[in-house]
């Protein structure tokens, strides 16, 4: 049934050459949100495969807030949605991280996180890993417990998941 369900997301998850930049391979999710029984498969394979207590889900913008919100129902958990700068009222705690070209802030409300609060981090596309990491980051700050992170794909040739070493990481779909 796994194995079904990864060939049905390879089928779902499309592929667009030179987007949004050339030599980027984008993988966009969008047929597999569209496609009712596989969304709702993926949601309880990710949601199914956590261990132990979650208190909140943490979904990074954009997409990330399309799996998490599904996952935290699943678990009896709330929603931690993780902006990009300058979209949350304040008071707010940011993080700063290298891209490729230039820097991004990614920003949450710590108020919504209780001391200690087992947090669990979802994405799309894990890549090079500095949109996680620096979730991450900045949810230990605040008080957070990561108690792991779950990607539906993972582009292992841009070995992001090193710099999540200290972390649990589940992946539905790997890609060399
Ligand atoms: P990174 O910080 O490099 O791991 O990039 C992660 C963020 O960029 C995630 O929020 C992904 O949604 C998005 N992303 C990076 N590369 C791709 C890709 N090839 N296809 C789709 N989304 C991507």
């Amino acid at each position: 049934a796994r194995a079904d369900l990864l060939r049905r997301i390879d089928g779902l998850v499309r592929l667009v050459p030179d987007y949004p930049q050339p030599g980027i391979l984008f993988r966009d999710i969008m047929p597999l949100l569209a496609d009712a029984d596989a969304f709702a498969d993926v949601i309880a394979e990710i949601a199914g495969r956590v261990d132990g207590h979650v208190d909140l889900v943490a979904g990074m913008e954009a997409r990330g807030f399309l799996l998490a919100a599904p996952v935290a129902v699943a678990l009896g958990a709330g929603v931690l949605p993780v902006r990009k700068a300058g979209k949350l009222p304040g008071p707010t705690a940011a993080q700063s991280y290298e891209l490729e070209y230039g820097t991004a802030t990614i920003e949450i409300h710590p108020a919504t996180v209780p001391a200690g609060a087992r947090v669990l981090v979802i994405d799309d596309v894990l890549a090079t890993g500095g949109t996680a990491a620096a979730t991450v980051a900045l949810l230990e700050r605040c008080g957070a417990d990561v108690v792991g992170l779950s990607f539906l794909v993972e582009l292992e040739s841009l070995g992001g998941r090193g710099l999540l070493a200290d972390h649990a990481i589940d992946v539905l779909l790997a890609v060399p």
